[in-house]
C-alpha cells in the first residue's frame, strides 16, 4: 500500500508542473515559442528561450528543446494540437543549457539529436544553472542529455525530401561554437544566440568582430524569416538590432581607445540611451561593452 501510495504521488509531481507555452505561427510549417526576455528565475521557470517546430510532412524538426524536461513536453503537446506528429530530429543550435536541457524528452521520445562539435568535449556540469535558478517541481526530471550526432563545420542533411544546411562556426562568437540552420526551401534561418531582439544581447565570453561578420554571413542567405534564440521577432528585420548594436558598440570602443581612455573610464562613460529600452539593459550592457573592449584594444581582428 505504501509503494503504491508512494508511486501515485511520484507520478503526480511528476506531471502537475506545467508551463504556460503558446506557440506563435510563422509560417504554414513552422510555430515557435517564443520565450520571455528575462533571466531565469523561479517565476518563468527558464521560459527565456526560443524553441521552433519545423513541419517536415511527416515528423517535426525541433530547434533547440528549452530549460527542462517539462517544457518540452509542453511545447510539443501544445504543438500536437495543430497536427499530431512525433518529433523525428532535434537540432541544438549551442552549447549554453537554456537551449537545450529539455533534450532528455526527445531521447525518450526517440529523436535524432544534432548538435555541433562542442559536445564532445565538454563535461557534464555538477549542477545546471536551471537547476540553481528554477523551481524544483519546473526541473524535475530534467537530465543532461548531448546530441548524439555531432557537426564539425558546415554539413547538408536531407530530412523526407527538406534539405538543411548546417553551419558551426569554429571560431568563438556568442559562444564558443554556435550553429546556424538555413532551409532554403522554407526561406528561413535558425540563428540560435547570434541574433536577439527586445533584449539586449549577451557578449560575455563572446568576440564582437567575429559576431559582426557572422551577422552578414546570416543576411547573405536568401530568406524570409530569420528567428533568434531570444526574442519574439522573425522576418528579415529581426537582425536589426543585433546589427547595429554591435556596430554602436565597436565603434564606442574604438573611440574610446583611440582617446586613450583605459577600461575603466571607458566604462564610466558607456551608456547608450538608444538601447536603454531594451530589456536587460542595465544588467548586461556594461558587460557587453567590456568584453568588447577586452578583444579590441588588442587590435580591431
Ligand atoms: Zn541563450
Amino acid at each position: 500500500m505504501k509503494s503504491f501510495l508512494l508511486s501515485i504521488f511520484i507520478f503526480h509531481s511528476l506531471f502537475s508542473f506545467e508551463y504556460t507555452v503558446e506557440p506563435t505561427k510563422i509560417s504554414d510549417d513552422i510555430h515557435c515559442f517564443f520565450g520571455a526576455p528575462e533571466v531565469m528565475d523561479e517565476h518563468n521557470n527558464g521560459n527565456i528561450v526560443n524553441s521552433c517546430f519545423v513541419d517536415l510532412g511527416k515528423s517535426y524538426l525541433v530547434i533547440d528543446t528549452g530549460p527542462s524536461y517539462k517544457y518540452a513536453r509542453d511545447t510539443h503537446k501544445a504543438m500536437n494540437k495543430i497536427k499530431n506528429q512525433k518529433v523525428s530530429h532535434v537540432i541544438i543550435t549551442h552549447i549554453h543549457d537554456d537551449h537545450w536541457l529539455g533534450n532528455g524528452y526527445y531521447q525518450e521520445h526517440g529523436s535524432l539529436i544534432i548538435g555541433p562539435e562542442i559536445f564532445a568535449n565538454t563535461p557534464k556540469s555538477e549542477k545546471t544553472r536551471m537547476q540553481q535558478y528554477i523551481s524544483p517541481e519546473a526541473y524535475e526530471g530534467t537530465h543532461e542529455v548531448f546530441p548524439t550526432e555531432l557537426v564539425d563545420g558546415e554539413k547538408t542533411l536531407e530530412i523526407d525530401g527538406v534539405k538543411l544546411e548546417l553551419k558551426a562556426y569554429k571560431h568563438n562568437i556568442h559562444s564558443p561554437n554556435d550553429m546556424v540552420i538555413y532551409i532554403p526551401s522554407k526561406e528561413v534561418v535558425f540563428a540560435g544566440d547570434l541574433v536577439f531582439n527586445e533584449r539586449i544581447l549577451s557578449l560575455k565570453g563572446g568576440h564582437i568582430n567575429n559576431w559582426i561578420k557572422a551577422i552578414e554571413d546570416i543576411e547573405s542567405k536568401n530568406m524570409k524569416y530569420v528567428i533568434g534564440g531570444h526574442g519574439p521577432l522573425y522576418t528579415k528585420e529581426s537582425t536589426d538590432v543585433t546589427r547595429e548594436y554591435l556596430a554602436d558598440v565597436k565603434a564606442f570602443v574604438l573611440d574610446s581607445i583611440d582617446e586613450g581612455l583605459d577600461i575603466i573610464d571607458t566604462l564610466e562613460v558607456s551608456d547608450m540611451p538608444k538601447y536603454q529600452d531594451l530589456k536587460l539593459y542595465e544588467m548586461m550592457h556594461r558587460v557587453n561593452v567590456e568584453s568588447a573592449y577586452r578583444t579590441l584594444e588588442w587590435g580591431d581582428e
